[in-house]
C-alpha cells in the first residue's frame, strides 16, 4: 500500500509543479501578480484531484497486475494438466507421442520401450485398487530415475508406459531398458504389514531404423512386449534383435 500512496505523492507533486509552472507563466505574461493565494490554489487543488485520481489508478493498476498473474499461474498449472498424467505426474499418452513427434523431427534415430507392469491385475486383487495406484506412482518414479534429462516418458494406458530415447543406438537402449527393468525390481513395495512384494515390468523395445513412423515403431514395441510376456515377464525384448534381461 505504501508504494500505491508514494507513486500518487510523486504524481500529485509533479501536478503542483506543473500547475505553478503554468499558472506563473500565464500570469506573468498578463502582467498579474503571483500572489501566496495563487500559491496556494495551485498546490492545494492538485492535492485534492491528482492524489486521489492517482492512488485510485495506481491501486487499480496492482489489482489489474495481480489478476494478470493469478491467471498465469492457472494458465500454467492447466497446460501442465492438459499434457501430464494426473496420478504419476509423467506425461499423459497425448503429450507423450506429440513430444516424441517433435524430438524424432529434431532427429530420426532413437529407441522406443514400451513397459507394462506384470500381473498388475493380481495386485489390485489382492491389495485393492488403492494399493494398486501406490504400485503405479512407484514404478513411475523408477522410471524418471532410469532415463536421462532429455529422454521422454509418459503413462501411456493404465499399467503401461512408453519411454522414447532420442538419439540412441541399439546398445545404450538396452542398458537403458535393462536400468529400468531392474530399477523397478529394486522398488521397496510393502503393501500389508510390512510384507514385501516384488514388482516387475516387461519392456517391449524397438531402434528406429530411420523415417519409420511413430505407429509402426509402436507395433513393433509392442511385438516385443508380447514376446517378453510370453517369455515369462521382468524382462527386456527388441523387436527385431531377441534380447532377454532378467
Ligand atoms: P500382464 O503381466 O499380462 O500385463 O498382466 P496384468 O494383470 O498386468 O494385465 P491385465 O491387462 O490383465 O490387467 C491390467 C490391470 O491393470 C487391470 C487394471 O485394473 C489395472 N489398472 C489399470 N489402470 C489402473 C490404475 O490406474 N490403477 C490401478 N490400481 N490399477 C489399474
Ligand atoms: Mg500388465
Ligand atoms: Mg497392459
Amino acid at each position: 500500500m505504501w508504494k500505491i500512496t508514494f507513486r500518487a505523492c510523486l504524481v500529485t507533486i509533479a501536478v503542483i509543479v506543473a500547475s505553478q509552472i503554468i499558472s506563473f507563466a500565464i500570469r506573468y505574461s498578463a502582467g498579474q501578480p503571483f500572489t501566496a493565494f495563487v500559491f496556494a490554489m495551485n498546490s492545494v487543488l492538485p492535492i485534492l484531484t491528482a492524489f486521489p485520481a492517482g492512488f485510485l489508478i495506481f491501486w487499480q493498476n496492482e489489482k489489474l497486475k495481480r489478476a494478470l498473474a493469478e491467471l498465469s499461474e492457472a494458465h500454467t498449472q492447466l497446460k501442465a494438466k492438459a499434457t501430464h498424467d494426473q496420478m504419476t505426474g509423467l506425461l499423459n499418452r497425448e503429450a507423450f507421442f506429440e513430444k516424441s513427434k517433435q524430438a524424432r523431427r529434431k532427429c530420426d534415430s532413437g529407441a522406443l520401450l514400451l513397459i507394462d507392469a506384470d500381473n498388475f491385475k493380481n495386485i489390485n486383487d489382492t491389495f485393492g485398487h488403492l494399493v494398486g495406484d501406490e504400485a503405479l506412482k512407484l514404478i513411475s518414479n523408477a522410471l524418471r530415475a532410469s532415463i536421462r534429462e532429455h529422454d521422454l516418458v509418459g503413462r501411456v494406458g493404465g499399467e503401461e508406459f512408453c519411454v522414447f530415447l532420442p538419439a540412441t543406438n541399439q546398445d545404450e537402449a538396452a542398458s537403458i531398458a535393462e536400468r529400468i527393468r531392474a530399477e523397478v525390481e529394486r522398488i521397496a513395495f510393502h503393501p500389508v504389514d510390512g510384507r514385501p512384494h516384488r514388482l516387475t515390468v516387461s519392456v517391449g523395445a524397438v531402434v528406429s531404423a530411420g523415417q519409420q513412423p511413430t505407429s509402426q515403431l509402436m507395433r513393433l514395441a509392442d511385438r516385443g512386449l508380447y514376446e517378453a510376456k510370453e517369455q515369462g515377464r521382468n524382462r527386456v525384448v527388441f523387436a527385431k534383435a531377441v534380447m532377454s534381461a532378467a
